[in-house]
């Protein structure tokens, strides 16, 4: 018998929307509208982990089992056994695995309020979905929906993130995004991209990019984030193939400001685009390819000769019938390997735990073989070889003296964790963003015992859902 009304989902998102229209009290984070919280973040302190198992992810390290970590104005002073540090303040690691914070290569943040939104039939698949609710995006839409993914990714131990921003419809559009990375305290790259639906033989604007490089130093977060060129390539898109005249600009805007590159190449049967791109001179160590799922020998000799480091998304690869990411050819190469979100309008979620654990299972089954993919070299990938592959591996990516202090304690003493048996096993077969009980990124304690710090998440989350209900109705997408 059913005597319960069903709640329709428009009933239940306005009741959402209008919780936030209240704007809910009791929050742990800073109080404020959403544009005037910059500049609040947490004190670059001193702290010295204690008695944690650390996973320096630092070849000539390796692993120590009782060790503490002492971090100061940012960086790391020591890693070692019965550090002295007087006036550190003191951060108990017992049952804690400490290691680097988990490194994203490509993530179209934006995305973030489309959740599981990639539907069922051709018409709501995710390209059409992303296009059409995309266009209905105000700059507003863009902050709010970037600042929940950089709060999911802090939540779940990502402290690089590298946001493949393609729906700048205006300067105020990268401005907003920009705003939402900062006022996080992550750090990472913003690629910048040509809006959803822009025409195919038209270039970026360059103008735009080329202020933005101009400016940096007030977009940067004090060095935190760096630009990049989310470039359209030669790849189809939703609105047809760019054209060369248009593609060509884009790159030499790049090279000409020396920002770094990133391109989606090669995700569908058949495609060549990498061996184009290699006839055409734009492969090189600051071109990055995304996806190359399917890819010929001579294509992984192109982008190893030319150093090309890959990004691999496996969940958004599944999901969307891209093929299996051929992990293994492109580690045998020698060609740089980063782990990935893409879109979680796709993916659902941005768990870099899950992503570890696709990746190494994919290919193990790929290649009928139990001992392909080992864990230790998957959290690799997840951590120095991930920046390696953004080349930042000189300030983060390993727990060494010198880097700059980005890392993640991990509780060993949950219910899918509660015994220590292999810590890399541990991390990439069992462990979830729930079990991340602190975060640091440059020496700020971003989360801490199991909470975001400098991001109220019920405003967050409650600005995020009400900009996603605006959006769908602008867009007529119901
Ligand atoms: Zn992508």
């Amino acid at each position: 018998m059913k005597t319960e009304k069903t709640i329709t989902r428009r009933e239940f998102l306005g009741s959402v929307a209008a919780l936030g229209a209240l704007g809910v009290t009791g929050c742990a984070g800073p109080a404020g509208s959403s544009s005037d919280r910059s500049g609040r973040l947490p004190e670059q302190g001193e702290y010295l982990i204690r008695n944690a198992y650390v996973m320096t992810m630092d070849a000539a390290t390796g692993d120590l089992p009782d060790a503490d970590v002492h971090v100061k104005q940012g960086a790391i002073v020591a890693v070692g056994g019965s550090l002295q540090a007087p006036g550190a303040q003191a951060i108990e690691g017992r049952g804690m695995i400490v290691l680097p914070g988990l490194v994203e290569t490509h993530w179209h943040m934006w995305n973030t309020l489309l959740r599981s939104m990639s539907g069922d039939k051709r018409e709501y698949g995710y390209f059409p979905t992303a296009l059409a609710l995309g266009k209905a995006y105000l700059p507003e839409d863009m902050y709010r929906g970037t600042r929940l993914g950089a709060a999911e990714a802090l939540n779940g131990g990502i402290t690089f993130v590298h946001d493949w921003c393609h729906n700048i419809r205006g300067p105020q559009y990268a401005e907003a995004n920009l705003r939402a990375l900062r006022e996080s305290g992550i750090r990472g790259r913003f690629s910048y991209g040509a809006a959803q639906g822009h025409p195919a033989t038209e270039p970026i604007d360059i103008a735009d990019l080329e202020g933005l490089h101009r400016d940096w130093r007030s977009h940067s977060n004090e060095g935190l984030l760096a630009l990049g060129l989310a470039w359209r390539g030669v790849s189809t898109g939703a609105t047809g193939s760019v054209s060369a005249a248009a593609y060509q600009r884009d790159f030499n805007a790049a090279r000409a400001l020396g920002i770094p590159i990133s391109v989606h190449a090669n995700n569908r049967k058949g495609s060549d685009a990498i061996a184009l791109l290699a006839r055409e001179k734009f492969l090189g160590r600051d071109v990055q390819i995304i996806h190359a799922t399917w890819v010929s020998p001579g294509e992984i000799r192109a982008l190893a000769d030319n150093g090309c480091p890959v990004s691999l998304s496996p969940y958004t690869e599944l999901r969307i019938g891209f093929g299996f990411p051929p992990t293994g050819d492109f580690l045998a190469a020698g060609i740089p390997v980063g782990l990935s979100v893409d879109t979680t309008a796709l993916s659902g979620n941005a768990d870099m735990f899950a992503i570890m654990k696709a990746i190494q299972n994919v290919e193990n089954s790929r290649t009928n073989d139990e001992f392909k993919l080992p864990a230790r070299r998957v959290l690799e990938l997840a951590t120095i070889e991930g920046a390696r592959s953004m080349g930042v591996d000189d300030r983060v990516g390993s727990l060494k003296p010198g880097k700059r202090a980005d890392l993640i304690m991990v509780n060993t003493r949950e219910v899918n964790l509660g015994v220590f048996s292999e810590p890399a096993h541990m991390l990439v077969e069992a462990a979830q963003p729930a079990n991340v009980d602190t975060v640091m990124v440059d020496g700020r304690i971003l989360k801490r015992r199991g909470r975001l710090t400098a991001i109220d998440v019920e405003q967050t989350v409650n600005e995020a859902s009400a900009a996603l209900t605006a959006v769908r109705k602008r867009a007529g997408w119901w």
